[in-house]
């Protein structure tokens, strides 16, 4: 079985461009930039300084050894949690604005749903002296205020998505239409979604975390494979990232997603089980849709996990059974918080919490298993003071 992208963007049968005629020309332009420094030395350079002095990569690979007890198993935990702006997705932002300035681009749009990555963008934007819009929605605009406020102090603009239910598909609509209206601006994507060659470029620029798992794993035991990683999936731009360097091996790979209240309640976003064939975002995947092709409203208290859809590389991995699927619900992501802050000494993002909540699915008896923290929990305290 073959894991990688074929030459026309598909993994498996998931994947492809499905955009309208007037993206034809930019998409096909991104994807000439992105191949020609995909593996260019002097491009990886660049983006290697800036996640070591700007970012603070590589992050640490921790031994839990509170947690290995409580399991029995050996715990690695993935700090992604420590980088800049507190997440994964800066990895992504730093490689794509690096390409937009190869490009020679001046104006960065994005679409954002909780907030973290139009922060991640803002942050890059500002740090290259580049003009940043970032759409969200207007709900979103009200649920979100700390990262909204963030974004504005970082200069950029953020504009409400008015249509719809007001939320991150809607965004993410605008902000292609903005495209389509605006060919000449760089789009940077937040997650392994959208047209090809988006996921495979953002697994690209994500999978330094699998790339240093295995120099850490082989300086601390003296292997570089695990026997199992572990990553919470919204699009699947962290788990692509752990699971990157992984894939053709021996290693079982774990997906958590949101149950949200529970599988079968209908406030849900476990798209893995709900989900069937479809286009979302110019791409064909796994989304939660009506038979009639609407796309169904997710639910997960967990703002970074609430989308209707996953990434076409994820609907590969777990079409082909070489991915595990774990749903978690609401509460089990908040147990497993409480359960690492008080275990650890570190609050995890809540998105990050439902894959420390596979601990309590599977016995991983004996096995060295690498979680990725895929970031900290500081932005959902208010959600945690509720369970306090
Ligand atoms: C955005 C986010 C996620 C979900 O996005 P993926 O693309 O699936 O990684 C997970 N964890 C954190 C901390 C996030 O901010």
């Amino acid at each position: 079985m073959k894991y990688t992208i074929d030459q026309n963007g598909y993994y498996g049968k998931f994947g492809g461009a499905f955009i309208p005629e007037l993206l034809h020309p930019p998409v096909e332009e991104l994807k000439e930039a992105f191949y020609a420094i995909k593996n260019d030395e002097d491009f990886k350079e660049s983006y290697l300084n800036l996640l070591k002095d700007y970012v603070g990569r590589p992050t640490p690979l921790f031994y839990a050894e509170r947690l290995s007890k409580k399991y029995d198993a050996h715990i690695y935990l993935k700090r992604e949690d420590l980088n800049h702006t507190g997440a994964h997705k800066i990895n992504n932002t730093i490689g794509q604005i690096l390409l937009a300035q190869k490009m020679g681009k001046k104006e960065i749009i994005a679409e954002t749903g909780a907030g973290q990555h139009g922060v991640a963008t803002a942050t890059v934007c500002a740090l290259m002296g580049m003009e940043c819009k970032v759409f969200m929605g207007e709900v979103d605009i009200e649920r979100q205020a700390p990262n909204v406020a963030r974004m504005k102090m970082l200069g950029a603009e953020v504009i409400p998505a008015k249509s719809g239910s007001k939320t991150l598909k809607d965004a993410t609509n605008e902000a292609i239409r903005f495209w389509i209206n605006n060919p000449s601006t760089y789009y940077i994507i937040g997650s392994v979604v959208g047209p090809h060659p988006y996921p495979e470029m953002v697994a690209h620029f994500q999978s330094i975390i699998s790339e240093e798992i295995r120099t850490q794993l082989f300086e601390k035991t003296g292997k570089v494979n695990p026997d199992a990683v572990i990553a919470c999936v919204g699009g699947g731009s962290n788990a692509a990232g752990a699971f990157y360097h992984f894939l053709d091996e021996q290693v079982d790979l774990i997906i958590a997603e949101a149950a949200g209240h529970g599988v079968e309640t209908g406030k849900s976003a476990a798209t893995s089980i709900l989900g069937t064939e479809g286009v979302i975002h110019g791409s064909k995947s796994l989304l939660m849709q009506t038979e009639d092709g609407q796309i169904v409203e997710p639910h997960s208290i967990s703002a970074g996990l609430d989308y209707p859809g996953i990434g076409p590389l994820h609907a590969h991995l777990i079409e082909t059974k070489r991915a595990k699927v774990f749903a978690i619900t609401d509460q089990e992501a908040v147990d497993a918080a409480f359960d690492l802050s008080r275990t650890e000494g570190i609050i995890p993002a809540l998105e990050s919490a439902h894959a420390f909540a596979v601990l309590e699915k599977i016995s991983f008896k004996n096995q060295t298993i690498v979680i990725n923290l895929s970031g900290r929990g500081d932005k959902d305290l208010s959600t945690y003071m509720k369970f306090l």
